[in-house]
């Protein structure tokens, strides 16, 4: 597929059904494994062959939406909502001329499972390529329902996680929410926090066996392997 010449005017192409279907891809794993770094990389790649993307995101704290990564590159990115239509906001961006090749989708976990839809959609009625970037469960261990419809639907699902460890050294699969110390068996579903092992809320990666158990390890405190590059 060659890129499309950013000067072509934009073909009216939602909904027409008409388009070779794009693809919905589902990367996930656990906080700090280098989703938001390939996210961008991903985006600079497609970037650079001529192709224009849309960067979405949820619950972002900064001043001005964004997709960061720890090597500290940065992208603005456009912040939604549960109400917003994914399909609707394409749409505005093409009638505002600005045409949409793919989609980057961070924190994928906190999109509604009807959002995801709305991305099967695009990519199937649209040709649009959706790159969904997020973690699969909460911090009990249970799967988001955004995760859950990306699992579902998504044409392709890539696990991201060799490069977390738990303190005993297994992969870490699991966002434990250590509370005060302790790790948390209830709670809010979303609370969004960091892995600053210094914070009174923050998450620590933990394999399966001291997610159970709520162990945190000999050095509790001493906080996540950040290897994220
Ligand atoms: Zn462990």
């Amino acid at each position: 597929m060659s890129a499309p010449d950013p000067a072509t005017p934009l073909p009216d192409q939602l909904g027409a059904g008409g388009e070779a279907p794009g693809v919905l891809k589902f990367f996930y794993g656990p906080m700090d494994c280098g989703k938001s770094t390939l996210a961008l990389q991903l985006d600079h790649n497609r970037g650079k062959a001529g192709f224009r993307g849309l960067l979405l995101t949820r619950y972002d704290r900064s001043a001005i939406p964004q997709i960061s990564s720890r090597v500290g590159i940065v992208k603005p990115a456009t912040e939604v909502d549960d109400r917003e239509d994914l399909a609707e906001l394409v749409g505005r961006s093409w009638a505002a001329g600005v045409r949409v090749d793919y989609l980057i989708v961070d924190e994928a976990q906190f999109f509604t499972p009807a959002q995801v839809e709305q991305m099967a959609q695009l990519a199937d009625d649209s040709g649009i390529d959706v790159y969904a970037f997020g973690i699969a469960t909460d911090f009990l261990g249970n799967l988001f329902p955004g995760s859950a419809r990306l699992f579902e639907l998504a044409d392709e699902s890539v696990p991201l996680q060799v490069e977390v460890l738990c303190w005993c050294g297994r992969p870490g699969r699991f966002n434990a929410r250590v509370v005060d110390g302790v790790v948390a068996k209830s709670g809010a579903r979303v609370v969004v926090a960091d892995t600053e092992a210094a914070a009174a809320v923050h998450y620590k990666v933990l394999c399966r066996r001291h997610h159970r158990q709520g162990d945190l390890g000999p050095t509790a405190g001493a906080g996540t392997f950040p290897l994220d590059s």
